[in-house]
């Protein structure tokens, strides 16, 4: 498999003309991203909500229930849709939130410390 690119300046440029071109622009305040944002990682959820614990570890291994597994691609790529456009509206760069981020949390969560365990950073 070869590696996986996702060129996030790209794609920004990309979903801004998609905006652009559709006079979407004046719709995509900071509210109304981060609520479509939030609804569509709802509809991700949406998709595992009936889901034992089992049935939803099995989804990876293909040809399992190729429709469900499509539909959770596109609510995935539609919750990077408006993470993007939110990162573009808000000038936020995403590599240096996201490396920030995961400094923080390797401060927080010691792997030696948390090791097989889902505590929250408080409780240890
Ligand atoms: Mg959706």
């Amino acid at each position: 498999m070869g590696k996986e690119i996702l060129d996030l300046a790209e794609w920004k440029s990309t979903l801004t003309a998609f905006a652009k071109e559709r006079d979407w622009e004046k719709f995509h305040t900071p509210k109304n991203l981060a609520t479509a944002l939030s609804v569509e990682a709802s509809e991700l959820l949406e998709l595992f909500q009936w889901l034992t614990a089992e049935e939803s570890t099995l989804l990876p291994q293909k040809n399992k229930d190729e429709k469900l597994r499509k539909n959770i691609e596109r609510e995935m790529a539609d919750v990077l849709v408006y993470l993007l456009r939110l990162a573009t509206v808000l000038e936020v760069d995403l590599s240096k939130a996201l490396q920030e981020k995961m400094a923080e949390n390797a401060k927080k969560y010691p792997a030696d410390k948390v090791k097989g365990l889902s505590k929250k950073y408080d409780q240890y």
